[in-house]
């Protein structure tokens, strides 16, 4: 039984009506796309480029970069990969980019504010996308689907600022991460000038709750089921839906599958997640129809923190239809 339960094919990501949610891989690295690619990614939903920039003192060169993206590409032809350009910080300083003696890294000149601070840096990337989507779409397999995206996006300015640079490099699918509360309460501007959002749940919870994520003491607060976080996310699905474009979500709250459930009810239309969270979302979205999903979400979004929102939404998911 074992054994023809692991050849059985894997199904796509798609709710009990049939709505279909594609489910995503977040990849760090493209040795880690064989695997996903095994556990039913059905393409990858934020690519961290950050692996390509710790490892040395000055930032690698396009063609270092272009072998990279490509070796990527290659592993899904025909499917969405989303990559994010580099998200460096104080956190995760680089020597050529940030200055690492900031109070608060988190608060500080990171994301797409460090790329622009060196945008060298930016146009080098997305030269090197630029390539390696060129390059693969040569090859007998076809291309990916690229789609481009900046990371800490906090106003719609710096929205138009990276989707029309991008779309100078030849890039046709330019987004924005929605991580920042300011972003996503302007969400229906940004997605004026977005083709894409793509929620980071980790530090939309960090920057909603003032509570670093990687401070022990404050721990408890990084719960992205916490109804402030859910009503942010539904700002953002609610846009999306007004203007007809994607939302992805692509922090850790897109594994726990009961708050997959939730997300999907909020609006969004794909989950990007750790390959080996993949399966267990999977067959929590095909309980739900979207109704279901919407009822779940409503009852979470009523709590008022997040053990009651998790307790509200496990009861109405469990409640008969
Ligand atoms: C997030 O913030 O949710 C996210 C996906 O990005 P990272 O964890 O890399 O900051
Ligand atoms: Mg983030």
């Amino acid at each position: 039984a074992r054994a023809s339960a692991a050849s059985a094919p894997i199904t796509p990501g798609a709710l009990a009506d049939g709505t279909a949610i594609p489910l995503l891989a977040n990849l760090g690295n493209p040795a880690g796309a064989a695997e996903a690619v095994a556990l039913g990614a059905e393409g990858v939903g934020l690519f961290r480029t950050e692996f390509l920039f710790l490892s040395s003192g000055s930032a690698p060169t396009i063609d270092q970069q272009k072998e990279s993206y490509t070796a990527l590409l290659s592993a899904f032809p025909g499917k969405k990969v989303v990559v994010r350009v580099l998200d460096a910080g104080a956190d995760k300083p680089l020597p050529f980019l940030n200055d690492a003696h900031e109070e608060n890294p988190a608060l500080g000149l990171r994301g797409i504010r460090a790329l622009r601070a060196s945008e060298d840096i930016l146009r080098e990337q997305l030269t090197a996308l630029a390539e390696a989507d060129a390059a693969t779409r040569a090859t007998p397999e076809g291309p990916a689907d690229l789609w481009v995206m900046a990371p800490m996006v906090a106003t719609v300015e710096e929205t138009s600022y990276f989707t029309a640079l991008a779309r100078d490099y030849g890039i046709r699918t330019a987004g924005v991460m929605v991580e920042v509360p300011s972003s996503a309460l302007l969400a229906d501007r940004v997605l004026a000038h977005a083709d894409f959002a793509s929620i980071g749940t980790n530090d939309l919870t960090q920057y909603t709750m003032a509570a670093d994520r990687l401070l022990g003491s404050v721990a408890s607060f990084q719960d992205p089921w916490h109804p402030a976080v859910l009503r942010l996310i539904r700002e953002v699905g609610d846009a999306g839906r007004l203007h007809g474009k994607p939302v992805g979500i692509c922090g850790e709250a897109a594994a726990d599958p009961l708050l997959a459930v939730v997300l999907v009810g909020l609006g969004a239309t794909s989950l990007s997640m750790a390959p080996t969270a993949l399966a267990d979302v999977r067959a929590s979205l095909l309980q739900f129809s979207l109704d279901d999903a919407r009822r779940v979400a409503e009852a979470a979004l009523a709590a008022d923190d997040a053990a009651s929102a998790r307790d509200a939404a496990r009861e109405a998911a469990a409640a008969p239809i």
